[in-house]
């Protein structure tokens, strides 16, 4: 079921429409092998005449399961347009195709939320990319091992050092 509105309704006066649009409504198809989108799309918004528009406002979520462009490591990215706005005019050039009373707001929405996905999602703002050394601390865990024959005196001399620490 696309997301109908019947524009008669709004004769009467603001119309609050909430729900889910699922991937298969949606037929959304990401350019970005990084960016799955295979979760509904959720509204909640008001729609009401606005001289000779449909004013829609309110909020649109969505989840994406994404892959970091820089590590690889999966993650969900949460597209939020809160307050989402769009205006769909009812005369006109530009005007709306209407199935005999009702409007298909489905491409409005599927538009607006495609345009704020990721373009190059990251797991966090300052991914550096390959997962970060556990000895980043500065503690060394573990003497390595020296090029070469390792002279008795070095062993020593090593371990000598960790006692000190
Ligand atoms: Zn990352």
């Amino acid at each position: 079921m696309p997301l109908l509105l019947n524009i008669e309704t709004l004769a009467k006066g603001p119309v609050r429409l909430r729900g889910e649009l699922s991937p298969e409504e949606l037929d959304m198809e990401t350019l970005d092998e990084l960016v799955e989108a295979d979760e509904p799309l959720d509204y909640d918004l008001t729609a009401e005449r606005a001289g000779d528009n449909i004013l829609l406002r309110g909020r649109l979520t969505m989840r994406l399961q994404c892959e970091c462009a820089r590590c690889l490591r999966p993650f969900v990215h949460r597209v939020e347009l809160p307050e989402w706005s769009c205006l769909l005019p009812l005369a006109g050039e530009e005007k709306i195709e209407l199935i005999n009373v009702s409007a298909d707001l489905t491409p409005y929405l599927r538009e607006d939320t495609f345009l704020a996905f990721p373009q190059h999602p990251l797991c966090e703002p300052g991914c550096g990319g390959s997962p970060k050394w556990t000895g980043g601390d500065g503690k060394p865990l573990k003497i390595k091992e020296a090029c070469g024959e390792p002279s008795e005196a070095s062993v020593w001399s090593k371990l000598d050092n960790l006692k000190l620490e």
